[in-house]
């Protein structure tokens, strides 16, 4: 996420902290100290803050570190004012499994509270006389008060929040996946709705949940659409198999007049028939600038991709897609094809109409005898 910063590492997972989380601490101290509060006050109000934020890390960390038994990895964790985010590299697709991820972030909560209740408990403060508003100030009880309202705010079925996944999860052991997930963001969205209303009169932190559950959940509904479309199909489905290719000695202003009489933005460059890299349009006009017209084909390549295998899931292309968004398709060594998020998205295209128009039969043959 843009604007944050790395703080430590647990377990191997950054941990971030985004730049609104200091608004949040500033503005936090500042109405301490509009409240007529001391600095003892302002230092309290930051420090409670602090140790809320502190279980939320563990509410992820719970996500995070059950995800790592079903073998996902997380990239990283970040602190924003409306929680924490741990970005995983997938989610389970086994329900089950989803479940078990979704479910362990509340469930870190709930056992924070059961230890905060058994300390209050056996320090005497729950049950010693006090009157109500020094009982409502305890440092503790409210870290308690929290931990729990996390715990049933978070169970609301609105995907993508963990309630909502779960929700996600059960309807998926039922229903299609894609299905599964539709319902789920309707859900989601219906709930946001109603919480961007009472964030107006309420409190206005409950407006930016809503927003975040809201596109997060479209996000996750195209994605999960991406990837049903994507079903069966292989990259050598989706590949560009009629292209042109340089050899790397050629001058560049030949690669150049290559490039303008054919279209082609993106120019592979091979040696003896093994891959070496490409050349994209700007890499062409930087290298032609910079080098001159006979400078030979191989000094302009500005992108050396590792290449995808034609038999790969061509779902296995959409991440390589991050660092390129052209992916050579290399069958021993040898350059066979190119895939671009265009033409992956015409195989998608062409797939959803067959399924709409159905199997053909098969054409008959008419022999004539
Ligand atoms: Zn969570």
């Amino acid at each position: 996420m843009k604007w944050s910063w790395n703080i430590g590492r647990i377990a191997g997972i950054d941990l971030k902290i985004h730049l609104t989380f200091f608004f949040l601490l500033l503005w936090v101290g500042f109405s301490a100290m509009f409240s007529g509060g001391g600095a003892l006050d302002v230092l309290s109000e930051i420090l409670f803050i602090l140790a809320l934020f502190f279980c939320v890390v563990l509410h992820e960390l719970g996500h995070a570190l059950t995800a790592k038994r079903f073998g996902i990895a997380t990239r990283d964790i970040t602190l924003l004012p409306i929680g924490g985010v741990a970005r995983l590299d997938s989610m389970p697709e086994d329900p089950k499994e989803e479940l078990l991820v979704a479910a362990a972030g509340p469930a870190v909560n709930v056992l924070i509270s059961i230890l905060l209740f058994g300390g209050l408990i056996i320090s005497g403060i729950l049950t010693q006389p006090m009157n109500i508003s020094a009982l409502l100030d305890n440092f503790w009880l409210r870290l308690l008060a929290v931990n729990i309202s996390l715990v049933v705010f978070n169970l609301i079925p609105a995907f993508p929040m963990d309630g909502g996944r779960v929700l996600r999860a059960i309807l998926a052991s039922r229903v299609e996946y894609d299905k599964a997930t539709r319902i789920a963001v309707n859900i989601g969205r219906g709930f946001a709705v109603l919480m961007g209303i009472a964030g107006f009169f309420f409190n206005p932190w409950l407006i930016l949940t809503a927003l975040f559950v809201w596109s997060v959940a479209g996000a996750e509904a195209r994605a999960v659409e991406v990837k049903a479309g994507m079903k069966g199909l292989l990259v050598r489905d989706a590949m560009i198999s009629q292209f042109y290719q340089v050899e790397d000695n050629q001058a560049m202003e030949s690669v150049f007049q290559l490039s303008l009489a054919t279209g082609q933005q993106h120019i592979p460059v091979v040696s003896n028939g093994n891959f070496l890299g490409i050349i994209r349009r700007s890499d062409l006009l930087i290298a032609l600038d910079k080098l001159g017209n006979r400078a030979p084909a191989y000094t302009a390549i500005g992108l050396e991709p590792q290449g995808i295998e034609p038999e790969s899931p061509l779902q296995d292309v959409l991440p390589e897609f991050r660092t390129s968004r052209v992916q050579p398709v290399i069958e021993n060594r040898q350059l066979i094809g190119l895939v671009t998020p265009e033409s992956v998205q015409q195989r998608m295209w062409l797939n959803k109409r067959k399924k709409q128009i159905g199997p053909q039969p098969p054409s008959e043959t008419v022999n004539p005898t």
